[in-house]
């Protein structure tokens, strides 16, 4: 580490091993004049950086490239952002101790909304200008990508240019052109003109946006014929066989998910209609059961792990999930290699195999039936009956388990008093099922755990156009369940409603927003995500003071004929099936899972892989 200031400090701070690097596995290149220089920013603290899937592929992938250095950043906590400060330590990647400054790409995961004042914080700790409009011919790049990107107008003031969809194969272009310029007549500009034609990536600096007296977008276009008017998303069309690293970075200390992780599938048939990840990621792309077996025996072997996860949107759908665990449990079993399955659906809860699984390292359960009443589950296609979760339970409860936890949104689109109130009887139909079960046979002390979310509409759902609840109505319901769940073996928690009230207006936000995030920067907002640290009255001092509206973005119901900020990014599936999707909902009309017949979302149309 280059700056000897940098080890004193780490003494006097909270868990210095999230600021040293060296660790196993992670990769030190040598770097000399013709090196390419990239560092990819995760903006929240390492230990939720460092249980970032997407992360991994990406550092491992551009550190295969030969004259291309990849190293990793994190937000510092408040308490070595304060020490760096006052030491004027720059920000700097882990793998050589250097200054972001000296990277030629700054890059940048966005994964959530209220995330975005960090990456403003890390790049004010590099010394890089916040505005691209501000950086010269000395600056890095600054690139993000990742599913907020699917809206990239709050930081098209920010960001130089955006990667839209899945980044294996686009991120190798760019360091392509960028080799290639560099060889002859570079400049910012050119290489942003140049790169602004590769599929897949937007630059914000080439279109213009103009508004109506009302504050709707009037016009969203490229300032010349040169760029493309719409941008399309990339996909990894054979993800059988793309790249996946066959080591992760190992850290000293602990990580929110502390094992090695395979993707078995990308994209979800599903269609639930508030989730984004539903929309943006089809088609379905499944990797080999094989394929997996092999990532999985080397991931373990080069990372030490005894727990292997098996990552996708929707576990229990991957074609041959009995033949994948079966194979899996043969080979760790004896081992005590311990599997995990998140994100399986409540339809398709497979038991059995749950609890072979479970021999080697018993977890609680964790279900997410949405919404309490079966009228509302339909309005958000969840298509799952409420008998999916009394007899998954019930099994459960047999078998042994007595903790379970059960997640639910409120606010969603045509949601009643008498919706919410199913959460609590759901989740007292969960109690009753275990005392139905006679004394002798039952184990452990009952724990059942209600959580609900507030529903942040998001951009490329079928909830594009609806106005989110407001604060007072989010508090109103939630108080209304924490003062009618009243029973020892029941909890109740809930989000933070202002927190989401911000998110939904950042997710449907544009070009303006991106002012909002820098005063509020500036007013000291950083790991807003954070409870402790999240500050709703500079958000709204911040607001005020620029004349912006967040109720605007947040709380107002779209007609079908606005002109949205995200309309000119292509994700294949069309805008009339969004419409279409929406006119359903309101009728409780539920739309077939696409595994089982085309739905006509339109992906088809756009990309060739996959599969429909
Ligand atoms: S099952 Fe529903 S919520 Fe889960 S990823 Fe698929 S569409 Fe989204």
């Amino acid at each position: 580490m280059k700056n000897e200031n940098i080890e004193r400090i780490l003494l006097e701070v909270e868990k210095p091993s999230r600021y040293v690097g060296g660790e196993i596995n992670s990769i030190k290149k040598d770097i000399n004049e013709n090196t390419i220089r990239f560092v990819m920013g995760f903006p929240d603290v390492y230990e939720v950086g460092m249980s970032h899937l997407g992360s991994h592929i990406l550092y491992n992938l551009i550190n295969t490239v030969e004259d291309v250095a990849c190293e990793r950043a994190y937000a510092p906590w408040i308490d070595m952002e304060a020490k760096m400060r006052e030491h004027s330590i720059p920000l700097y990647g882990l793998e050589s101790g250097d200054p972001l400054s000296k990277f030629d790409f700054v890059g940048f995961t966005l994964q959530y909304e209220m995330s975005y004042t960090n990456i403003l914080n890390m790049l004010e700790l590099s010394n890089i200008p916040l505005r691209w409009s501000e950086r010269g011919e000395g600056d890095p790049l600054v690139v993000a990508g990742g599913p907020c990107a699917y809206n990239p107008e709050p930081l098209a003031n920010i960001v130089d240019f955006f990667v839209i969809g899945e980044g294996e194969e686009v991120n190798l272009e760019i360091l392509d052109i960028y080799r290639e310029m560099k060889k002859g007549e570079y400049t910012r500009e050119a290489y942003l003109k140049r790169i602004a034609q590769v599929e897949g990536i937007y630059v914000p600096k080439f279109y213009e946006a103009e508004y109506n007296e009302d504050g709707t977008l009037k016009s969203f276009e490229p300032i010349s014929e040169e760029f493309p008017k719409t941008v399309t998303k990339r996909i990894v069309e054979d993800l059988d066989s793309a790249y996946f690293p066959d080591r992760f970075v190992v850290p000293y200390i602990e990580s929110v998910h502390d094992r090695a992780m395979v993707e078995i599938f990308r994209g979800c048939t599903r269609g639930c209609r508030f989730c984004q990840a539903g929309t943006i990621y089809r088609p379905i792309r499944e990797r080999s059961v094989e394929t997996i077996m092999n990532h999985s025996r080397t991931l373990l072997q080069n990372t030490g792990y005894d727990e292997v996860s098996l990552a996708s949107l929707s576990t229990s759908d991957y074609s041959d999930i009995e033949g994948l665990v079966s194979r899996m449990m043969d080979e760790y079993k004896d081992k005590k290699i311990a599997l995990s399955l998140p994100s399986l659906r409540l339809d398709k809860f497979p038991i059995e195999m749950i609890e072979e699984i479970q021999k080697v390292r018993k977890t609680g359960l964790t279900f997410a039936p949405e919404a309490g009443s079966q009228r509302l589950r339909d309005v958000i296609n969840k298509g799952i009956q409420e008998s999916d979760l009394i007899e998954s339970t019930r099994n459960a409860f047999r078998r042994g388990w007595s903790t379970v936890k059960l997640y639910f949104m409120i606010g969603l689109p045509t949601e009643t008093d008498e919706d919410v109130m199913g959460i609590k009887e759901l989740a007292y139909k969960v109690k009753d099922e275990f005392f139905a079960i006679p004394r002798e046979e039952r184990k452990g002390n009952l724990k059942v755990t209600a959580s609900t979310s507030c529903f942040v509409p998001k951009p490329f759902t079928p909830y594009q156009w609806f106005p989110q609840d407001t604060v007072e109505e989010f508090d109103r319901k939630t108080l209304m369940l924490r003062k009618s769940i009243r029973d020892s073996k029941v909890n109740y928690n809930s989000h933070d409603s202002k927190l989401s009230f911000l998110e939904a207006v950042i997710a449907r936000g544009d070009r303006k927003i991106g002012e909002v995030l820098i005063e509020a920067h500036k007013r000291g907002c950083r790991f807003d995500g954070w409870s402790e640290h999240f500050n709703y009255e500079k958000w709204m001092e911040s607001f005020e003071s620029l004349g912006i509206d967040p109720h605007f973005y947040a709380n107002r119901e779209r007609d079908y004929e606005e002109l949205f900020p995200w309309d000119f990014i292509n994700t294949g599936v069309t805008k009339e099936y969004l419409i279409k999707e929406n006119e359903k909902s309101k009728m409780a009309e539920l739309t077939k899972d696409c595994r089982l017949g085309c739905t006509g979302c339109g992906v088809n149309n756009t990309f060739t892989g996959g599969v429909c």
